[in-house]
């Protein structure tokens, strides 16, 4: 975020304007109850009249009640619970005005449709920052600088979702999204299990694509073959915590060096820069971003930082074209912070995965992961310092088992490394 303007005229009037768009949007259908009662108005009952009249002439109190009543009443007006997610990646740079003036309306509109109405607003590329705390009103017009990388809509819905109960009913529900669609396959896929599941849980989404060339959203609304949710709906929370170590027998956990592919996005828009001091600019602009505002903290954000600027050189890839986690299984037998870094294929979507034991030295090469020939379990399997060694081990048949694997053309840490199974023959048997 550069700073903030007070909202010109028309866009005071455009919220004007929404605001009362969002109020009949909201009008609920009027409700229809039947009232029976002893005196008019109202249609008469013959059956309770005569029974009326029985009950009088035995002298009892008349409880019969004859005459029935339709009333037609307006039901409450639902309040507004809306969270607005800005893009603020590189590529959305020419979009930042008028997306900082449409943020603004949105959540100008939505107080002025009720008191109890609220929104939130935060700005997302490779970290989420917020602009507007949930519930209140802002003020003033905030200008994005857009030039961060990387697109955490996962992470936005997720603090959105906490921020204003985006899955809880009693109130309209809208996420809006502002953005331009460029996201790597494994962007896309989490932010489209996040929207499905809000979508599941009655929230509406709004995707505000921006030109020129705007790419879909993640989870369109309309397909031809309704998906279920792949999670069950989410009650409100914070965003989730790093992810727990994984266990050394689950089959499931971030995998071997390969992966098949999952779809086909177009590349993000920042690989194609082609001027070194263009790329030179953007590195060093992703560096003191990423540092600034990891999740991780500065320490390991910009370990983490240096790891993917230093990968994407290795591989001739875009920082946006690698994800850095850390590695939570390694992590206890090294003082630093080990790190695993995702690279996925531009071309194909393959994914390979590096690990960096000791991201404090740039010297050190990366190990790619791949399958252990005797447990299956993604382990060092080759030194990777530039693109030639991922050429050559790429070029190698796979690794035979038992008395034929030649530990001489694997990496030092194949045999200790923390990554075998407990089964295995390799790995550490403290
Ligand atoms: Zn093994």
């Amino acid at each position: 975020m550069i700073d903030t303007r007070p909202p010109t005229g028309a866009e005071k009037a455009a919220a004007g304007q929404l605001a009362r768009a969002l109020r009949a949007a909201a009008y609920r259908e009027r409700t229809t109850t039947h009232a029976a009662s002893a005196v008019p108005p109202g249609r008469l009952n013959m059956r309770q009249a005569l029974a009326r009249d029985a009950q009088r002439a035995a002298g009892a109190v008349p409880t019969a009640t004859p005459w029935t009543r339709t009333v037609h009443r307006s039901g409450p007006t639902p309040p507004l619970r809306v969270g607005i997610a800005v893009d603020v990646s590189g590529s959305m740079d020419i979009a930042a005005a008028p997306i900082a003036s449409a943020a603004w309306i949105v959540a100008k509109a939505v107080s002025l449709t009720d008191p109890d109405s609220c929104s939130a607003t935060v700005a997302y590329d490779r970290s989420v920052t917020a602009i507007t705390a949930p519930g209140r009103t802002p003020r003033a017009v905030t200008r994005f600088a857009a030039e961060g990388m990387g697109h955490s809509l996962a992470e936005a819905t997720d603090a959105l979702t906490a921020g204003v109960d985006l899955t809880q009913p009693g109130a309209g529900r809208l996420l809006v999204i502002a953005s331009d669609g460029y996201y790597t396959p494994g962007e896309a896929a989490r932010a489209a299990d996040r929207l499905t599941a809000l979508r599941a849980a009655g929230c509406a989404v709004l995707w505000l694509a921006f030109d020129p060339d705007p790419a879909r959203c993640p989870a369109p609304p309309c397909s031809n073959s309704p998906t279920p949710p792949r999670q069950p709906p989410r009650s409100a929370r914070p965003p989730p915590p790093p992810s727990p170590p994984p266990s050394p027998d689950d089959p499931c956990r971030p995998g071997p060096g390969r992966h098949p592919p999952r779809n086909n996005p177009p590349p993000p828009k920042g690989a194609h820069m082609t001027s070194i001091a263009e790329r030179a600019h953007a590195a060093a602009v992703f560096l003191r971003y990423s540092t600034e505002l990891s999740l991780y903290g500065r320490h390991r954000g910009e370990q983490h930082a240096r790891t993917t600027v230093r990968l994407a050189a290795t591989l001739a890839l875009h920082p946006d074209q690698i994800t850095v986690t850390p590695d939570w299984l390694r992590r206890r037998t090294t003082p630093g912070e080990p790190v695993l870094a995702t690279a996925i294929c531009p071309d194909t979507g393959e994914q390979y995965v590096f690990l960096a034991r000791s991201p404090l030295y740039n010297d050190e090469a990366f190990e790619l992961l791949g399958p252990c020939p005797e447990c299956s379990a993604p382990v060092p399997v080759a030194e990777i310092r530039h693109l030639a060694d991922l050429g050559t081990h790429l070029a190698r048949p796979l690794l035979p088992r038992g008395d034929a694997l030649c530990l001489a053309t694997l990496p030092d840490t194949f045999p200790r490394d923390e990554g075998h199974a407990t089964a295995c023959p390799y790995g550490e048997t403290s």
